[in-house]
């Protein structure tokens, strides 16, 4: 994801690291990196049952996992191991499974990606798409995306262990995607965002792309001290959907009413008019100088918070299918 003002910070903490300065963020080591925490109190899930079901220790065990792998760019054996271990747990979760592989054309060359999707059918025609990236950006040595790539695919694999039990009305599909950050610079070249551009694709020509009825994209969504804001050029009814739902569960402390604008996988579904909305916290992680820093890691996780996005997430879904059955 990015915006203007992320790319001007970015660069000063570019400089901070690396330009005459004694360099202390690039000495965090792969291994410091993907290193066990153990979390405070304030940080534990509660109980699943409070959350819907959800449970946010699961979510934080499978973000650990995810971030033990290390760095897991687009095209690497670490994104090998992330795709086999997402699979793996479809599989186990007893989930219909799709593959995309393809090859994206980028500034580096031919880049060998693959989407995943589990898929729940519905007895009704309509389909509701979750989507995660689970790439994490090359451009940074020793970035292990603990809650840049990490959190999101963490908390939907979660998802998936819930919602593939269930026999719901409007199809549920939850899409893992490849290729979501820039292989050089997102600014240039459309170089971004490739497995939502493929799936966007895919979709068009199989004619299913009418039948999405909404897109909820979760990205960085665990961090401690999250706020969510409502990203701007998300689709508004959408964003009101979630947020009343948010309200209802009594978390207005971390879905706030302000506004925020960032770019990322939800726009090549806005761009073809299908309604989309992006759940992320990238302003408050921007603020503690971890966004796309080998300081993005595991510490800076909170099951409880991916355990209160979950759940929002859940009853969300669950208020689509009803406005969509009637
Ligand atoms: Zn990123």
């Amino acid at each position: 994801m990015s915006n203007l003002r992320v790319w001007i910070i970015l660069a000063a903490l570019a400089c901070a690291a690396g330009c005459g300065g004694s360099g202390t963020q690039a000495t965090v080591s792969a291994n410091t990196a993907t290193a066990p925490v153990t979390l405070d109190a304030q940080d534990q899930a509660p109980p699943p049952q409070q959350t819907g079901g959800f449970d946010g220790s699961r979510a934080y065990d499978f973000t650990a996992k995810l971030v033990s792998f290390g760095p897991r760019p687009s095209g690497s054996d670490a994104i090998k191991q992330t795709q086999n271990y997402i699979y793996s747990q479809l599989h186990a979760d007893g989930c219909q499974i799709a593959e995309d592989s393809f090859n994206a054309q980028t500034p580096i060359g031919a880049v060998p990606m693959k989407n995943i999707i589990a898929k729940v059918p519905g007895t009704k025609k309509g389909i509701i798409l979750l989507l995660t990236h689970y790439d994490t950006v090359r451009t940074v040595p020793n970035f292990v995306g603990a809650e840049d790539g990490g959190s999101s695919t963490g908390l939907m694999l979660e998802l998936v262990s819930l919602l593939c039990r269930e026999k719901p009305q409007l199809s549920i599909w939850m899409a893992f995607l490849d290729g979501e950050e820039a292989m050089v610079d997102w600014n240039t070249n459309n170089d971004h965002t490739y497995g939502s551009r493929e799936l966007v694709a895919r979709l068009e020509l199989s004619g299913e792309l009418e039948s999405v009825k909404a897109v909820i994209l979760e990205d960085m969504i665990g961090q401690k001290g999250l706020t969510m804001k409502k990203e701007s050029s998300s689709t508004p009814w959408l964003v009101d959907l979630i947020w009343s739902t948010a309200a209802k569960l009594g978390y207005q402390n971390i879905f706030v009413s302000q506004s925020t604008s960032v770019s990322d996988d939800h726009d090549p579904f806005l761009e073809q008019k299908v309604p989309a909305v992006d759940l992320i916290d990238l302003d408050d992680y921007i603020s503690e100088g971890y966004w796309h820093t080998p300081q993005d890691t595991m510490d800076k996780i909170s099951a409880k918070n991916l355990a209160i996005v979950g759940h929002v997430t859940l009853a969300s879904v669950d208020a689509l299918e009803k406005k969509f059955s009637q």
